[in-house]
């Protein structure tokens, strides 16, 4: 039996009595959390890990992502998501194999050491000949050691259908779906304790058929798989519903059979009061995803309206195309941060935020029963964050320190009882090479676009 102990730490469970303990103990075994509460820990063997000065957190799911995208950052910089989309999608069409395992291990890297213990990824750009990039992502989350639920994402309509990708980065609707069927069979795992589990994915009403939402959503529901795409990102893609569907993009998607509680969706932030309403009833989740929202000018989603109707909203960092940082603990402090913009300094609390990050996400990924809380019998996913340095001293109240306070960086992260972080350093790969390696894959994309 492999069994760890932290103790001396603060600790937010995120439970559903909201328990919290000022300095308290948590006790590993086997990758489950075996016990936790107030005051040192039971004596038993194992490793120790010194929590003083640290508060110990559920490990933060990361709801929305593109990991590709790693590979061009700072790109289009003043663009609308149109705009900046049809700037990237012809350097997205020279994607290999090579870049995608250098942008996909820097990203979770990155995750990792700003407290992620579980991500999905939404990959939709397959262009011809350049390999398995499903597959090399999955490798890149093994070697990082973080839980994964990628989605096999995908595009089938192209500009010259009325589409805005260009007609070479978008498939054939049988390959789609053929590519999909055997991403489940290969991957998806749905154990309790489940590393990795494929959700699947039509990348954005613009870039899709009817036919292909519609398939894609009866093959997912045929394999018990879980269903994610973007949606009412911004008042263009109104406008492009209305002018090729007649209808808005929340009706678009609930006439192809997409509202349930096995589906939830990027971005929401153009939904009037009937749509938030509806995604409560069924039960439709959301990633929030505030910076890059920010970063694109698209406008702050109604989260707290979402939340209370009764929808899960969890976080994402989005592509870190359109958030370079791409750092899910800021996105605490940026979703607490727009939300008050919107509806004032009592909209969202700390411990709120907190809550979205870990387990509102677990609940957007189907997780609730084994992620996204600190509790007995849970996984343990497990964060630990310094709150007695410089970005955070003196602030009494360990949550607002975490979530006002400076964006903090991770001491240990645990996940399934692994250490993935310890003592603030990435264990499992050098955080520099992962660098110099994402730096040679970036220029290596861009010289091959000079060359074109
Ligand atoms: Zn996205």
């Amino acid at each position: 039996m492999s069994r760890t102990v932290i103790e001396g730490c603060a600790i937010a469970t995120v439970d559903a009595a909201h328990t919290e303990h000022a300095a308290g103990h948590i006790v590993v075994e086997d990758g489950r959390i075996a016990a936790l509460g107030a005051g040192p820990a039971p004596e038993g063997p194992g490793e120790r890990i010194d929590g003083r000065g640290r508060l110990a957190t559920p490990g933060l799911v990361n709801c929305h992502h593109h990991l590709y995208q790693w590979a061009t950052r700072g790109l289009a910089q003043q663009a609308t998501l149109f705009e900046w989309l049809t700037e990237l999608y012809p350097t997205w069409a020279l994607l290999d194999g090579e870049i995608e395992s250098a942008a996909a291990r820097a990203g979770l890297g990155a995750l990792a050491i700003s407290g992620c213990t579980t991500s999905t990824d939404h990959h939709y750009v397959f262009p011809q000949g350049s390999g398995d990039l499903l597959e090399v992502e999955v490798d890149a989350a093994r070697a990082i050691g973080l839980r994964f639920h990628p989605c096999r994402g995908s595009m089938d309509l192209g500009r010259s259908d009325g589409g805005l990708p260009p007609d070479e980065v978008v498939e054939d609707r049988d390959v789609i779906l053929a590519a999909s069927e055997a991403a489940i069979d290969r991957f998806h795992d749905p154990a309790p304790d489940s590393m990795l589990r494929i959700a699947l994915a039509p990348c954005s009403p613009f870039s899709v058929t009817r036919d292909l939402m519609a398939d894609s959503a009866e093959l997912a529901r045929q394999r018990g798989v879980r269903l994610h795409t973007h949606l009412a990102e911004t008042l263009d893609e109104e406008e492009f519903c209305l002018e090729l569907f007649g209808v808005r993009p929340v009706e678009y998607l609930e006439d192809v059979g997409w509202l349930g509680d096995d589906v939830w969706l990027a971005h929401c932030v153009h939904l009037d009061d009937d749509e938030v309403a509806l995604f409560g009833e069924t039960g439709t989740g959301v990633a929030h995803c505030a910076t890059s929202n920010a970063r694109l000018g698209a406008g702050i989603a109604p989260v707290v309206a979402l939340t209370r109707a009764g929808a899960p909203v969890g976080l994402g960092v989005d592509g870190a195309a359109s958030n370079e940082g791409a750092v899910l603990s800021a996105e605490l402090h940026q979703a607490l941060l727009v939300a008050r913009l919107a509806g004032g300094p009592a909209a969202m609390t700390a411990r709120e935020a907190l809550a979205h990050g870990t387990i509102e996400g677990a609940r957007c990924l189907g997780r609730e029963g084994e992620l996204g809380s600190l509790e007995p019998g849970k996984l343990a996913d497990i964060a630990l964050w310094r709150v007695d340095d410089l970005g955070h001293a003196g602030i009494e109240d360990p949550v607002a320190a975490l979530v006002l306070g400076a964006p903090a960086r991770v001491d240990t992260l645990l996940v399934g009882g692994r250490p993935v972080v310890s003592g603030g350093e990435l264990r499992t790969a050098d955080e520099d090479a992962l660098a110099r390696e994402l730096d040679r894959a970036s220029r290596k994309l861009q010289q091959v676009e000079v060359a074109r």
